[in-house]
């Protein structure tokens, strides 16, 4: 059944998706609502007149301490906003606790404990070695066996509509290395996912609990300047060249909105070992799009992805790392096997030998000052129609002097 509230219906953000976010009007604090259309339901009143349990979750400033409720305050969460928002006869009772979109303030929903990028799409991991490696292996060796992944920096994930000034740092130059503002400065279309639930230092998570820990799903871009990154990267991986920020959605969408979007894996061989085995469908339907300005770019679609996020955080956890509320980890930059399919500058303009045109006729191989960054998807949503995953958005704005 659709929601009551005027322009849901149809909206991609109806009452079987229900993401959770964290606003603020004027000068009130942060607290935390649930996105239905066009407006925010303000949790924290609504749930202390009701004589909700654990209710005061909702008047902190972040979403971590209702993450570590755990997965049975959000399925009982969830089945309040779904009664409260369909059935017509709560109307009364519920509706002075709507506020429109456009009067309030959207801020980070989440303090972020460690973030983790994976590299869990063959088709991009293939894209990247035959651009920098043609004559070389494209995946590397371990890609098949394990989701590859690093630490990235928790500090500098930032909500969309955060700016991202391009950064300075070292990279090759003809006689000697170079520093300055990046010239490759690129986008990364990529799916997060946050941890709700901790585990302890020594644990391990297995593949059949990824849903007692993991709360949601969030677009994430992981803005990358590449010459810094070729420079750097070899051997411990990504560095200055993707530390600088991370941007992720205002709304987090919570897993159970994504029940319908459930889809088979594109196939592991060879078999991954015991510890990363998944049950099927283990895999997301989730059609992401990549906005450079006006102009659609790419469409990637998540579910070609190789590695499940089931397996990412059985990864993760099999050496006893522990999971702390918060804590965020990601796709990496998701890859279909279409030329139109790719979730990055690099990949589009083949190392920045093909420009692509956008549709005011301009040309870009990477990203230049003043451009505006969108990511946005779709999944199949409980209704019969799709859930809208809430955009990603950026504007590059200039360097600093480098010196
Ligand atoms: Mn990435």
């Amino acid at each position: 059944m659709s929601s009551w509230v005027p322009g849901a219906a149809g909206s991609g953000y109806d009452v079987d998706h229900l993401p959770f976010g964290v606003f603020s009007v004027g000068d009130d604090n942060p607290r935390v609502g649930v996105r239905i259309g066009g407006y925010v339901l303000d949790l924290a009143p609504l749930g202390s007149l009701q004589l909700i349990d654990g209710a005061q979750v909702f008047r902190a400033r972040t979403l971590n301490p209702f993450l570590a409720a755990g997965p049975v305050a959000w399925r009982e969460t969830r089945d309040w906003l779904t009664s409260l928002l369909s059935v017509p006869g709560h109307r009364d009772a519920v509706e002075p606790f709507l506020l429109p979109l456009h009067d309030v303030r959207l801020v980070l929903p989440i303090v972020v404990g460690d973030y983790v990028d994976f590299y869990c799409s063959e088709h991009h991991a293939s894209n990247v070695g035959a651009i920098l490696r043609p004559d070389g292996t494209w995946l590397p060796e371990a890609w098949r066996h394990l989701p590859i992944g690093y630490h990235g920096r928790s500090g500098t994930v930032v909500v969309s509509g955060s700016d991202v000034r391009r950064p300075c740092g070292q990279r090759r130059g003809d006689e000697r290395p170079e520093f300055g503002p990046t010239q490759r400065l690129d986008l990364e279309a990529e799916v997060g996912f946050v941890v709700g639930v901790p585990s302890g230092r020594g644990d391990r998570v297995p593949t059949n609990a990824f849903g007692d820990h993991v709360f949601g799903v969030t677009l994430l871009n992981d803005w990358s300047a590449r010459d810094i990154q070729a420079w750097e990267y070899v051997p411990l991986g990504p560095f200055a060249g993707k530390s600088f920020g991370t941007s992720i959605a205002a709304w987090i969408t919570p897993l159970d909105a994504l029940a319908q979007a459930r889809t088979r894996l594109p196939g592991q061989y060879p078999a991954p070992p015991a510890y990363l085995g998944v049950e099927e469908p283990a895999g997301y339907d989730i059609g992401l799009e990549v906005w450079v300005n006006d102009t659609l770019v790419a469409t990637p679609p998540y579910a070609s992805t190789y590695w499940s996020p089931a397996q990412m955080l059985a990864h993760l956890t099999a050496n006893g790392a522990s999971l702390r509320a918060g804590d965020l980890f990601a796709s990496g930059t998701v890859s279909g096997p279409r030329a139109d399919e790719r979730g990055s500058l690099l990949e589009l303009s083949w190392g920045g030998t093909q420009p692509i045109t956008l549709g005011d006729g301009t040309q870009r191989t990477f990203l230049e000052d003043g451009d505006v960054v969108t990511l946005t998807a779709t999944a199949p949503g409980a209704l019969g129609g799709s859930i809208r995953l809430a955009e990603v958005i950026g504007q590059v704005q200039p360097a600093l002097p480098p010196t």
